[in-house]
């Protein structure tokens, strides 16, 4: 196109056309009369008389065929008439842009042309995209002098355009954004917001496209090599191409460019807002100083389309469902965050039959529970499984792979190959002291309280640490200590971002940190704390003593390490959110004694290879790369779908079988949660039995699982009371205690949970007993169904059991008659099961509580009478277990308390089940749901962790009393 410029074109000319065979002037006349009848003028008389005689006019009839050709050619050929005036058009403007400056008129014309939206616009921006920088130049120096007062964000613009300058996207003022979780950086299309037409918006866009510099070596799609010869710097994980996007872009193409994304990345609209572009495609750009805002327009494109046609990121042609087809095998995804949903889906497309199974409720691994919506929205992630649904993928939800099924039993049910996308999930802490107390939490179980349970929201059960009026410090300088910071004060904190090193090493994407920053987030740099102060009894936080650091030499992440300079600081503190980063979830790797792991846990891969020291078992995202950043993990997952689609080891008969199996075993993972029966075992006390057949197949006894009663219910641990693998039954017994208890004992037969995810903990340590020794068991209340089973299982090695089964009060007491379960096993086990009843008010049994008989015990044991005690087990209210503790403590006799503690995740990604211990007179932490739910009774602080049960009675209260259940 800049040819047209550098070669002058001739503006349209006027005249007789050389090539008619006609005179004319006779034309003219002829016309001129017409004109004169048509508008009805003085002259009409003399007008038709002149038509009579022009209209035998040779001139005139060769004239009037060639308009009848002509016509007909439109007709046939209109596209060759379009071109004809385009060309013109195009000439005209090509020589306005070789004057000195683009005038006012020749600026607002050519903008309104360019907001038509139509093919000459289309046009137009080719035309402008391809003139050379200098004419762009005076483009934008005309839109800014011209137009600016129309469109105020090109006031300025041409000030340093195009390196320095740009229109940016639009970002929510602070003080209207810190109200609500609504989106704060809007995008481009936020412009819409302020009144601008979709056309106006996509030139904006249009704008920040039109800086590119076209640059050949493409430094954003593939980086810039590094001096060591490794990874590259920079560039896009998953190869976007962004050159030819940006260019289909320039030239008004933006579906085009749309459909060229959705090659490499099937979630721009997910990655284009939270990668950190900085440091990827955009930290490598050219125009240094202002990079193009590659981010901004890779999410552009999909939103938009969302916009236009809500069912057009939808429209797949010719997908066949893969399990139909079955002509690929089965391959499993475990976890769905980045990693896993995009192996997902390319495996998908390639026609495999793929089903994730995710530990959580919702899908999306971090993106959900991690990143709050104020920066990516849920419905996008919505998007994506819906994306990966229909090209066949299906979803297991509540399945927790190394619980629920081992990588080998998934392999057995007809899973060809696994790729393991779990993320990097486990919490760290400090280790300082203090850090046990209330209201000292992770970011990961803040987060996941706020953005999966929605816990801010009232109609949902999930309680939060109150934030309002408090001042709450976050701890860490990552995108989860900003995202936590935030999320704080959207909930009415004071807060404080305490970080060791200075702003220039905080590992925080940048624009996060200067969000934060402007949302009036306090932020104090080189600082670490040292100890954490309480109230006293309560244990709940109200001061940080901060040590004041310095920078060192640089560490080996290349950072300067941070240094304590002996000075310290005190500042209040009413909730303190640890954003440290996260260590791997040994789930996993604990189920898997072949899968090999670095010394901080991640998954090992094979050299240039995703698989992992398990055949046919692949990784990538945080689960090999701790953490890392989401477009990586889907760089991973993208690598891993094209390892393994590779050649296919079996028979079309074998692959029918296969995928026959695995879509059986995936659909008793989606089977409804269906209550089968239900029991009232005492007045506020039900026993439930459900159908969740792969939890019943896989249950040990000890093991407890996740219960989501209902969707906007609170997520809470139940043991299981028992399970029936061949009904595919578990049993649950709830007392009604808490608001949630209270609702779910309500649910009826045929109501179906929720979510159910487990056997979560892990399986009670059956240890050996042969001298006769007895397992002591002290049950309270409800703590007698976790019993059950682990007393059973004693039973059925030969062990003789000793069960102190105590209750408040007869009318509360259950399983006690002959067709009962204890009444069963002592009928059955009648050589080897003892039975103690204890009530508190004397109305059954030994008057008082188990730790009467159990002492009597422990003294006859210690003057040589009766059996010796092998282990005491003791389950029920935490104070009973403290005194069962304290009681067997001095007599040395192993006690093992089976902890129903505070949870969210149950997994241990959230670390709320802290249970403080103390080894070598340190005191450590402990997480009740991966290193118990059974610990060593003897070395729990029960001190520092029974406050723990009072943290939220506050909303609990609450709760009840909206349930109208006070
Ligand atoms: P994850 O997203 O962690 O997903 C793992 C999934 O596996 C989860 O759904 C989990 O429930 C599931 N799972 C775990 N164990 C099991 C099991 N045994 N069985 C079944 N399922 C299991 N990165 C960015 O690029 N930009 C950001 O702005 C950004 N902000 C972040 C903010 C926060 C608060 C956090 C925590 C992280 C952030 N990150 C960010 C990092 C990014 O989110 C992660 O790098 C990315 O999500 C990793 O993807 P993944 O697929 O490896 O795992």
């Amino acid at each position: 196109m800049s040819r047209h410029i550098d070669e002058p074109s001739q503006t349209p000319q006027s005249g007789a056309n050389p090539n008619c065979a006609y005179h004319q002037e006779d034309v003219e006349r002829y016309y001129q009369a017409n004109l004169e009848i048509e508008n009805n003028r003085h002259h009409i008389k003399e007008a038709r008389e002149e038509i009579t005689e022009l209209e035998h006019n040779r001139s005139v009839e060769l004239f009037q065929k060639q308009v009848g050709l002509l016509q007909k050619r439109l007709v046939n050929d209109p596209k060759f008439f379009q071109q004809v005036f385009i060309t013109e058009g195009i000439n005209a403007i090509a020589w306005e842009f070789q004057q000195d400056e683009l005038d006012e008129a020749f600026v607002h014309t050519l903008w309104e042309l360019l907001l038509r939206n139509d093919d000459m616009s289309t046009l137009l921006l080719r035309f402008l995209w391809n003139i050379p920088l200098k004419f762009k130049r005076k483009f934008i120096r005309a839109i800014d002098k011209h137009l600016a007062e129309r469109y105020p964000m090109f006031e300025g613009l041409s000030k340093g355009w195009p390196g320095q300058n740009n229109i940016p996207p639009y970002i929510r003022p602070p003080h209207e954004r810190v109200k609500d979780f609504d989106l704060v950086n809007q995008g481009y299309l936020g412009y819409m917001g302020l009144g601008y037409s979709f056309r106006e918006v996509e030139l904006f866009v249009w704008l920040e496209v039109v800086r590119d510099k076209q640059c050949d070596d493409r430094p954003c799609e593939l980086g810039l090599p590094t001096m060591d010869g490794g990874e590259n710097e920079g560039g896009c994980p998953v190869k976007i191409h962004i050159p030819e996007m940006i260019h289909l872009m320039g030239e008004g193409k933006f579906k085009q460019a749309f459909e060229l994304i959705k090659e490499s990345n099937p979630l721009p609209n997910v990655t284009g807002r939270i990668c950190p572009q900085e440091i990827q495609c955009q930290g490598v750009c050219t125009l240094n100083q202002r990079p193009i805002e590659i981010g901004q327009l890779e999410w552009y494109l999909p939103q938009s389309e969302k916009l236009l046609n809500p069912s057009a990121n939808f429209e797949v042609k010719d997908v066949v469902n893969p399990w139909a087809k079955a002509d690929k095998p089965p391959i499993a995804v475990v976890g769905s965050g980045p990693s896993g949903m995009i192996n997902a889906y390319l495996l998908s497309k390639e026609g495999y039959p793929v089903t994730v199974f995710e530990a959580f409720h919702e899908l999306g691994g971090v993106l959900r529970y991690g990143i709050p919506e104020f920066r990516l929205p849920n419905d996008l992630i919505d998007d994506v499984v819906k994306k990966v649904k229909l090209m066949g993928g299906k979803f297991v939800t509540n399945f927790i792979v190394g619980k629920t099924a081992t990588l080998e039993a998934l392999k057995r049910v007809g899973f060809w190959k696994i790729f393991i996308g779990t993320g990097a999930g486990l919490p760290r802490f400090m280790s300082v002291p203090g850090e046990h107390m209330n209201g000292i939490l992770s970011a990961n179980e803040f987060l996941t309280r706020v953005n999966l349970m929605k816990a801010y929201k009232e109609e949902y059960e999930t309680p939060l640490p109150e934030t309002k009026g408090k001042q709450v410090i976050v701890i860490g300088g990552g995108n989860t200590a900003m995202d936590a910071a935030r999320t704080a004060r959207r909930l009415g904190g004071t807060v404080t971002i305490v970080y060791r090193r200075t702003q220039d090493e905080m590992p925080a994407r940048v624009e996060e940190l200067h969000h934060a920053l402007e949302e009036d987030i306090d932020l104090q740099i080189l600082r670490s704390p040292r100890e954490f102060i309480g109230n006293g009894k309560a244990h709940f936080v109200t001061h940080a003593i901060l040590d004041v650091m310095k920078l060192g030499e640089p560490d080996a992440s290349g950072r300067r390490r941070p240094l304590a300079t002996g000075e310290t600081e005190y500042i209040p503190a009413d909730l303190v959110i640890m954003a440290l980063g996260n260590a791997s979830n040994p789930i996993v790797k604990d189920a898997e004694p072949g899968l090999k792991t670095s010394k901080w846990g991640t998954i090992e891969i094979k050299s240039g290879s995703q698989e992992t020291s398990i055949d046919d078992v692949y990784t990538g995202g945080d689960a090999n790369r701790g953490g890392s950043t989401a477009i990586k993990a889907a760089g991973d997952g993208q690598a891993a779908a094209r390892e393994i689609a590779g050649e296919i080891p079996f028979s079309h008969d074998e692959i029918k079988s296969l995928v026959a199996s695995a879509e059986r075993y995936t659909k008793q993972g989606q089977a409804p949660k269906k209550i089968l029966k239900k029991i009232e075992l005492a007045e506020g006390i039900m026993e439930f039995v459900v159908y969740a057949p792969l939890i019943a197949k896989s249950a040990r006894a000890g093991q407890f699982a996740r219960v989501l009663g209902w969707e906007k219910g609170e997520l809470i641990p139940l043991t299981l009371a028992d399970w029936d693998a061949e009904q595919g039954t578990i049993d649950l017994v709830i007392q009604s205690l808490g608001s949630s208890s209270m609702k779910i004992n309500q649910m009826e037969v045929g109501d179906v949970i929720s979510g159910i995810a487990g056997p979560l903990g892990l399986p009670s340590q059956l240890h050996p007993y042969e001298n006769g020794e007895t397992v002591v068991f002290t049950a309270g209340g409800v703590g007698l169904p976790p019993v059950y089973p682990i007393m059973r299982e004693h039973l059925r090695m030969g062990h003789h059991v000793t069960l102190i089964s105590g209750f408040r009060t007869r009318d509360l007491m259950f399983w006690a008659e002959p067709d009962e379960r204890i009444g069963m096993l002592q009928a059955e086990y009648s050589d080897l099961l003892d039975v103690i009843y204890t009530t508190n008010d004397g109305s059954f049994g030994i008057d008082g509580f188990v730790t009467g008989p159990l002492e009597e015990m422990l003294e006859n044991m210690k003057a040589g009478n009766g059996r010796p005690i092998g282990e005491v087990v003791t389950i029920g209210p935490p104070m009973m277990m403290h005194a069962v503790s304290d009681l067997t403590k001095p007599y040395g006799v192993k006690t093992v308390a089976s902890l129903n503690s505070i949870m969210v995740d149950c997994t241990g990604m959230c670390g709320a089940c802290m249970v403080p211990v103390t080894i070598d007179g340190k005191i450590v932490r402990k997480h009740a749901c991966i290193d118990g739910p059974e610990l060593d009774a003897h070395i729990i602080d029960w001190d520092k962790f029974l406050p723990r049960f009072l943290q939220f009675r506050k909303q609990e209260d609450e709760n009840k009393s909206r349930h109208g259940f006070d």
